[in-house]
């Protein structure tokens, strides 16, 4: 056995021992490269720090096997806002933090939008379904470099992403067996500049979760979603390549650590630094245990390769959030997102009600003339494309009556 191929099974083995812990599912150790390690000596610096809101331009590709896989779009944008709340350091759980740690909570200040146009210039609520050809699909794999790619690929039963340089791919689908959970997060080769970490180094970038993760874990999976991010964006794993105090995960201020940790609040110290020495940090987002927190490194890191090396990901334009908006809880007030908005005929309308009621939407030109109407039964829910002829530029206008409730958007075409 070569050195290569034993490391490989170490990892292999690693992954068991790991499983009955709060192990997440996350395959990434199953995808690394060992001899990458020594190619790696820190991250790049960053320059780009200035402390600003960013927008990362994302789109959720479902594939379902089952009913209850097809998740809602409102459950998808409540996850939406968790993870957004967690990224900005929200809804955490700083008891689980260890006390040396706490300070180093940081706010990383990236919201994760869904996309309001697909990559043909179409208006889209950012999320793509497609029933699944496979009841499972395959998982990551040492000796398979498709394995990963099965769920991203049209032509085998997947979805084919959206383009990565632009978008943030994230796909929902069944993975592996109804036992095992996987999930796992693919960065761009660029964002180490060490070169590939990763033991195939043409994997389509992206996050892929298991359904099991949205519809079984806590907070419906969003604590996971952010750890999977958190590896697309070019985030290791605290233990950097497992089994080992020589490498870790290129960040200086995560503890150098060899393995998941146990408890959220152990004292577990699996390496002795020479300076700053500290306990593990078993509640770092990118461990396995309790997913609370980013450093200011890991923010620093994930910052930098998103605004110096993969700007086209992020959005200049946004309207974050009310593509989908959380579902308001009943008696709250009704939520209308028309876009874009001048445009030049084709439109969508985002529509969101606190509770069931018919619903009934005229188009009207500007002179009145009724061009369109609409009924939907006992909704909540509307998204619905528009088109009116691009030639026919001007102010239209919408009405939508709901129950009792009046909406009225005025639409500029043309422009
Ligand atoms: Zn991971």
């Amino acid at each position: 056995m070569n050195q290569r191929y034993l490391l490989l099974s170490l990892l292999l083995g690693l992954s068991f021992c790991v499983c009955g812990q709060s192990d997440p599912g996350c395959l990434f150790d199953q995808l690394l490269e060992p001899a990458a390690f020594e190619r790696q000596t820190s991250l790049v610096a960053s320059t780009a720090q200035q402390r600003t809101e960013i927008h990362v331009r994302t789109v959720i590709h479902i594939l379902y096997a089952t009913p209850e896989g097809n998740v809602s779009d409102s459950l998808i944008s409540e996850v939406m806002d968790q993870i957004n709340h967690l990224i900005h350091a929200q809804d955490i759980d700083t008891s689980l933090i260890h006390p040396e740690h706490r300070h180093l909570v940081t706010n990383a200040q990236i919201n994760f939008c869904l996309a309001q146009t697909d990559p043909a210039g179409n208006p889209t609520n950012g999320i793509t379904r497609k029933a699944a050809a496979l009841d499972y699909f395959p998982g990551p794999a040492f000796t398979d470099s498709t394995s990963t790619e099965v769920v991203k690929t049209d032509s085998l039963g997947g979805i084919t992403p959206w383009d990565t340089e632009r978008y943030l791919n994230i796909w929902i689908a069944p993975m592996v067996s109804a036992d095992n959970t996987s999930n796992y997060g693919i960065p761009k080769v660029e964002f180490m500049p060490g070169g590939p970490i990763l033991a195939f180094s043409d994997l389509i970038p992206g996050v892929v979760m298991d359904i099991d993760a949205i519809l079984n874990q806590p907070n419906n999976g969003a604590n996971i979603i952010v750890h999977e991010i958190g590896h697309a964006l070019g985030l290791l794993h605290p233990w950097g390549f497992p089994g080992t105090c020589e490498f870790d995960d290129l960040i200086d201020d995560t503890p150098t650590c060899q393995f998941p940790g146990g408890n959220c609040l152990d004292d577990a110290n699996s390496c002795i630094e020479p300076t700053d020495d500290r306990v593990d940090n078993s509640a770092n987002f990118m461990g396995y245990s309790c997913m609370q927190m980013l450093t200011p490194g890991q923010v620093q890191a994930i910052r930098s390769n998103l605004l110096d090396l993969n700007p086209e990901l992020l959005l200049t334009n946004y309207f974050c959030n009310l593509v989908t908006s959380t579902t308001p809880p009943v008696g709250t007030a009704i939520e209308c997102a028309l876009f874009p908005n001048p445009n030049h005929g084709t439109f969508q309308l985002n529509y969101q009600q606190p509770q069931l009621s018919d619903v009934t939407i005229h188009l009207y030109d500007a002179v009145g003339r009724l061009l369109q109407t609409d009924h939907f039964s006992n909704t909540r829910t509307i998204n619905k494309a528009y088109q009116v002829s691009a030639d026919k530029s001007g102010i239209y206008f919408m009405t939508i009556y709901a129950g009792d409730q009046i909406t009225v958007k005025k639409i500029m075409v043309g422009y």
